[in-house]
């Protein structure tokens, strides 16, 4: 279910203006999780309140990031890209890529992937406070890769279990399944956060160069 749009973005697609329709479920339990909230929220109905105001405003909005939560997890999901697709709307995703079939079952219609790394393999089950499998993200990313998308993989630099290590092993696992480039990001405190703190951008630096090595590497600092 959808529970939150914002109708105008400028930051969730990479250079193109875009709506970003937000679902309310997830299977993480992310420490660093900033969209608990919207589990909490009422659903907006995609048919009736939504669909025809982004066709509406089609002449200056025709990218549709769909995010969340984890937008795979939503039985709309499938649904809701294929009519935006039939609409002519470019569809982007972001995901936490734990869902690769449901990613494949509509990969024809999407045309950006944001794809979280969270950590490296190890750790990723105590910082998303479930069980993953990473091989399925690792299968998600390939998609992307072997579709020719458009897409981005990102860590959220989380002080302090996500360190610089667990970034270089992430840009050697990125580099040896074809992947061109690899986005480090400042980890931003909400209030359902448990941590407050934020790398330096000094230290963020130091950690993007020594990814820089290995693989092209960005720093987004907001
Ligand atoms: S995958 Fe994203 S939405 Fe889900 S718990 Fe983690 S940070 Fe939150």
């Amino acid at each position: 279910m959808i529970t939150q749009v914002i109708w105008t973005s400028m930051v969730d697609c990479p250079n193109h203006v875009c709506s970003v329709l937000f679902f309310g479920t997830c299977n993480f339990e992310c420490k660093f999780c900033y969209n608990r909230e919207l589990v909490k929220m009422q659903p907006i109905d995609f048919d009736k309140e939504i669909l025809p105001k982004l066709i509406e405003r089609k002449d200056f909005i025709q990218h549709i990031i769909l995010s969340g939560g984890e937008c795979t997890c939503s039985p709309e999901f499938t649904d809701i890209v294929q009519k935006l697709y039939m609409e002519g709307f470019k569809v982007g995703i972001h995901t936490n890529g734990s869902n690769p079939d449901v990613v494949e079952k509509n990969i024809e219609e999407i045309s950006f992937l944001g794809i979280d790394f969270k950590t490296s393999k190890e750790k990723y089950s105590s910082i998303c406070n479930v069980e993953v499998n990473v091989d399925d993200i690792i299968k998600t990313i390939k998609l992307a890769v072997d579709n020719n998308k458009e897409f981005q993989v990102r860590t959220t630099m989380f002080p302090p279990e996500v360190k610089k290590e667990d970034c270089i092993k992430i840009a050697k696992l990125l580099k040896g399944i074809g992947v061109q480039d690899y986005t480090i990001q400042q980890y931003q405190y909400v209030g359902s956060a448990t941590v407050k703190e934020q790398y330096t951008q000094e230290e963020l630096v130091e950690i993007k160069e020594e990814c820089g090595k290995i693989i092209y590497t960005n720093l987004k600092v907001k």
